[in-house]
């Protein structure tokens, strides 16, 4: 089974059988739990090195047996060489910089991005270790080229962007780095493989929160980073070994789980937040909607050109009313769950409020507190007749 090679089978039928296969031990046709801390060690240890990440199983934290069966799956999935996961999203983020970045350094970054990233480069990277940071507008190619510096050593950025749902041009984005010698990091958690391949689209790194869609069901956290071998290898020993950000076996083994239905669930992912988008998009009391496969939206076209399956399960929007009646409205929700995160099984639905730091960063319309809305797979009659009955009940209908 692990025979399931990228070049040979399609995405649906890699997302069921790699990673997995015979145990040798049982017969059993899945790969078990290996809930150990430490694999037997060679006649004479003597000569392993114990900062090695190298494959050969010593101890947990340098590489276990469900950590490799994931990393095999998601290579596959995303169609690059090699793949390290993380204890989580922001492990794969923080590993990343940390394994590429040196002081002198200068990373351009988009305006839109998880938080921990703007915190990490805007605040710890640059404070800490003297890495010179440049926020850009990514969607703006000018803008992009215009802050390349004879140092830059990574571009960094999110598309669809959370929670503005900014799409940046992956193709272009790489270009440009490629020709000023510097990296392209894409994070393709707002995505997923289904939707879009970063690494096919010409990044050198791709990054997962796998705690999103990639698991899927909200039960358990990791992060990864997919690219070629020799700069896996580097976040490998750096981040994983030293820094200590190993992902748990159990969660390995659910987000492996998780993935299988990767493709059947981003399917009904994208169909229910498109019928979501259309129906807020088309009431009075909705001020705005910001999804990417909305043709409303600013970057439609360069997000069908690089998201091939669809435009996944998140979109923003906010009503014509004031902050009390944001919070009224997510009172009334039955089936929609208040809380954050996204890309669960399940409708979360979170009220971001007007004084976010970055909200300068933003474009007007969120600037007044606007909803992240991550549809779930429930049926869409439903989450549309869960967001009716609360407007109707805030008196918005
Ligand atoms: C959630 C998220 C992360 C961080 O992932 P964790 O698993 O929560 O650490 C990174 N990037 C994006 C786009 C996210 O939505």
């Amino acid at each position: 089974m692990t025979d399931i090679k990228y070049e040979d089978y399609g995405f649906q039928t890699r997302a069921v059988h790699t990673g997995n296969d015979i145990d040798k031990e049982t017969g059993a046709i899945r790969r078990p739990i290996t809930m150990a801390n430490s694999y037997s060690l060679p006649y004479d240890p003597t000569d392993l090195n114990w900062s090695s990440a190298d494959g050969n199983s010593i101890y947990t934290r340098n590489g276990g047996a469900n950590q490799k069966y994931l990393q095999e799956k998601l290579s596959s999935l995303e169609g690059g060489e090699d793949c390290v996961v993380l204890a989580t999203g922001v492990a794969a983020l923080s590993g990343m910089f940390f394994a590429l970045l040196n002081s002198g350094d200068h990373v351009i970054f988009s305006d839109v991005t998880y938080i921990a990233v703007y915190r990490l480069l805007n605040e710890l990277f640059n404070k800490k270790f003297k890495v010179e940071t440049t926020i850009v507008d990514s969607s703006d190619l000018k803008a992009v080229r215009a802050a390349v510096r004879p140092n830059t050593k990574l571009i960094h950025i999110e598309t669809p962007g959370n929670p503005t749902l900014k799409i940046s041009d992956i193709r272009a984005i790489a270009d440009i780095a490629h020709e000023n010698g510097a990296l392209l990091s894409v994070d393709n958690t707002f995505a997923s493989p289904f939707n879009q391949r970063p690494v096919e689209l010409g990044a050198d790194l791709c990054v997962e929160s796998l705690t999103k869609y990639i698991n899927g069901h909200g039960d358990a956290m990791g992060g990864a980073v997919i690219g070629e071998r020799e700069i896996i290898d580097q976040i490998r020993s750096q981040a994983m070994v030293n820094l200590g950000g190993a992902i748990s076996p159990f969660n390995a083994w659910l987000i492996m789980r998780g993935a299988v239905t990767l493709p059947l669930r981003m399917r009904q992912h994208n169909e229910n937040a498109i019928k979501t988008a259309e129906y807020l998009e088309s009431l009075e009391c909705v001020s705005f909607v910001a999804y990417p496969g909305l043709k409303s939206h600013r970057l439609h076209e360069t997000a069908k050109n690089q998201m091939t399956n669809g435009f996944g399960g998140v979109l923003s929007f906010a009503l014509k009313a004031d902050h009390d009646t944001h919070n009224k409205f997510v009172s009334h929700l039955k089936v929609i769950t208040s809380a954050v995160s996204l890309g669960h099984d399940e409708s979360l639905i979170v009220f971001l409020g007007e004084d976010d730091e970055r909200q300068y960063l933003y474009p007007e319309e969120f600037h007044s507190g606007f909803f992240r809305f991550s549809v779930g797979l429930e049926d869409v009659e439903d989450i549309i007749g869960d967001i009716r009955q609360a407007l109707e009940k805030c008196m918005l209908l």
